[in-house]
Formats: structure tokens, sequence, C-alpha cells
């Protein structure tokens, strides 16, 4: 019913388009409906709106599974002066429509509305319910191979499978003729929550779709952890879902007493400062290499479904931060995603395939 429904709202919505995007929007939003790396990677492109329109509010809306992000990017925008007070925060969940029509229908409307979703068609029919009730004066969004959702918006990009995810985001500002450059940054004065020196953080849970298929094995974990431990501590970060799993880690490491579980036990924003604070962190493609790199910290993010070209993690100073590494699965069909749910095969052999020697040549030298 998806598609169709966009068809009938782009048909009501057609008239609307005769007006044209203001060149001077009192007021941007960008709506980012899931996953915490979607987030961290279109702050900059928000930090870039913010700078060409100078004198508009930037309204960013975030769902249930990344608005706890919101803490971190306003205390990267309040310590900005140009930027600071000009950023409001709220959740719209897409998976709850009628929520999110509601809140949509009190909203006070915007000029400029740039959706982020790539595949889901709820995130498309509700910016059209936006633009149908005058809440959103001009709709930009992704049109996406095989999704039929581009005719919910007023302006396009096409989403590409062969660019960096973050270059995709900078096309919906280009959609609008704005160049985005900004790379993401994320500061935060949370104090570190460690209290031991040194120490490597060490993050194996994945988020999404299908996440255990961009995790390794629980021994290849315990390998690692063993290795890493040879002269550290070692954090294991994670959701509170996570925890049972990383005690169970913890258990069958060689030292237990220096592993510490702060899955679950931990705010997003003292993560970030714990990972800051690290000599350097391992994370699976997921959400927290996202962020440690927009931290600045050093970080070896670890590939098997994921493409590095398309989702690797990229920090302040953009794709060649010297701070960033990636290591990919060595099995040929890797990596096999594009959207995020696409995977090509239901086992994780590729994470499976992930040598602890491997791990070892890309973080010696840190
Ligand atoms: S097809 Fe290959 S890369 Fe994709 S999930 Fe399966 S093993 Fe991993």
């Amino acid at each position: 019913m998806g598609v169709p429904l966009v068809f009938f709202l782009s048909l009501l919505i057609k008239r609307l388009r005769a007006f044209g995007p203001v060149s001077s929007p009192r007021r941007v939003a960008l709506w980012v409906p899931a996953a915490i790396g979607d987030a961290v990677l279109a702050h900059p492109i928000a930090v870039d709106l913010a700078g060409q329109f100078q004198n508009s509010k930037i309204v960013l809306f975030l769902g249930v599974t990344n608005k706890v992000v919101a803490p971190l990017i306003a205390e990267s925008w309040a310590v900005v002066p140009e930027l600071a007070g000009r950023l409001e925060i709220h959740t719209l969940e897409a998976k709850k429509p009628l929520e999110a029509l509601w809140k949509i229908l009190n909203l006070e409307p915007v000029d400029l509305w740039l959706d982020f979703g790539q595949w889901p068609r709820m995130p498309a029919i509700l910016t059209a319910m936006a633009k149908l009730f005058r809440k959103a004066h001009w709709t930009v969004g992704f049109a996406t191979e095989g999704q039929c959702r581009h005719f919910a918006y007023d302006s396009l990009y096409l989403h590409r499978s062969d660019q960096h995810e973050l270059e995709n985001f900078r096309g919906l500002a280009g959609a609008l003729g704005i160049k985005s450059k900004s790379f993401p940054s994320i500061t935060t004065d949370v104090p570190n929550p460690s209290p031991v020196s040194p120490y490597v953080v060490v993050h194996m849970f994945a988020g999404g779709s299908k996440p255990h298929l961009k995790e390794p094995e629980h021994t290849q974990c315990v390998q690692w952890i063993d290795w890493l431990l040879e002269d550290r501590h070692v954090f294991l970060t994670g959701s509170s879902e996570n925890q049972l799993k990383a005690l169970f880690i913890q258990k069958r490491t060689k030292h237990p007493e220096r592993v510490h579980v702060v899955a679950g036990s931990l705010s997003l924003a003292q993560t970030a400062s714990l990972i800051r604070g690290s000599q350097f962190t391992v994370s699976v493609n997921t959400g927290i290499l996202h962020l440690a790199a927009a931290v600045g910290a050093r970080v070896l993010g670890l590939h098997g479904p994921t493409s590095i070209r398309r989702w690797g993690p990229v920090g302040p100073l953009g794709y060649a931060d010297p701070r960033i590494r990636s290591l990919k699965s060595p099995l040929p069909c890797s990596p096999c995603l594009n959207l995020g749910f696409d995977y090509g095969c239901p086992v994780n052999r590729c994470m499976q395939a992930v040598r602890l020697e491997d791990i070892r040549n890309f973080t010696q030298a840190w």
C-alpha cells in the first residue's frame, strides 16, 4: 500500500509546487528517521545549512533509534558562537505514523524539509503529509532505486550506491543548490567515566537490520580481547540489550578483572568521552564506529557485509583522517550491503574470517 499512497499524495501536493522554495528560509528541518550513524553523518549537513542560511533556525528530527545522539549534537552546537541557540531537536518516529502525523500537524511550519531516509516509504509519506498540510513549504528527499518513494518530494537527489553515504546526504543539500563541505565532528565536555588507564574500547554489537551478520563470534571477541589485555584494560560497550553477551565474553577472557562491561550503563555522551580518552577503539560497523570517528578518536572499524566505501567511518579531518583505519573481511563476497537490509546471505562468515593477526597489524603502531 506504500507505493500507491506515496503516488496519491504526490498528486495532491502537485499544485503546491508552483511556488518553489523560499530563498531565505526561517526554519529548516532535517529528518534523520533512524540510526545513530546516520545522525552523526547528517550532522555536518545541518551545520552547513546553518552556515548558508544565517538567520534560520535548524530543526532536527530524530527517531527512537537515534534520539540518544541529541544531547551530543546539542552540546556540539552550543560551543560554536555562530550556531549556539539556533538548533531545535525533536523526536519524530516513522514507525508510529499516527503519532508522527499528530506531531507534524502541531508543528510550527518550516520552509525547507530534508528527509534523510534512504529506503523506507513511511518517512516519504509523512514528508508528503507535512507538505499537504502546509507544515513544510518545500521538501527534499532521495530517489532510491527500487523503492518508489521519490514522488513524495519537491526536489530529489538520486541516491547512489557508488559513493559514501555522507556524499548522498550532501546531495540533499545540493538539490537545493547548497554546497556542503563539513565533516562529522562531535564534541562533549562530559567527564571520562574510566577510573583506569591505559585502556581500549571494544564495541562488538551492531544495530539496524540483522545486526548479528555484522558481528564476530564470541570466541573471536575473547581471543582479540585476550591479546588487547596484555598491557592494558578493555572496556566492552553496547546497549542494555547487549549486556548479557558482553558479560558472557568478559567471563571467558584470561583477565576478566581487567575487562569492564559498561554495555547498558553509560549514556552515549559518556561513551563518547570514554572513547575519546582511549588508546584506541575497535568497533564493528555501527553507530558507535561513526561516533568514535566524529569525536576524533583512534578507531579501527571491522567491516564484513558493510562497504568501507559506502559506510566507512569519517572523522573531522575527512576521509583520509589518519586516526581512522578500516579492516575489511577477506571474503570475496564482502561487502554485500548497499541500503542496510540487503544482505547477500544469512550467515556471518565474513566476520568469522576476520583474524586476530589482522587486528594486531592494524592497531599495533597505536
Ligand atoms: S554474503 Fe558475504 S559479506 Fe554478505 S553477509 Fe554473507 S558472508 Fe557476509
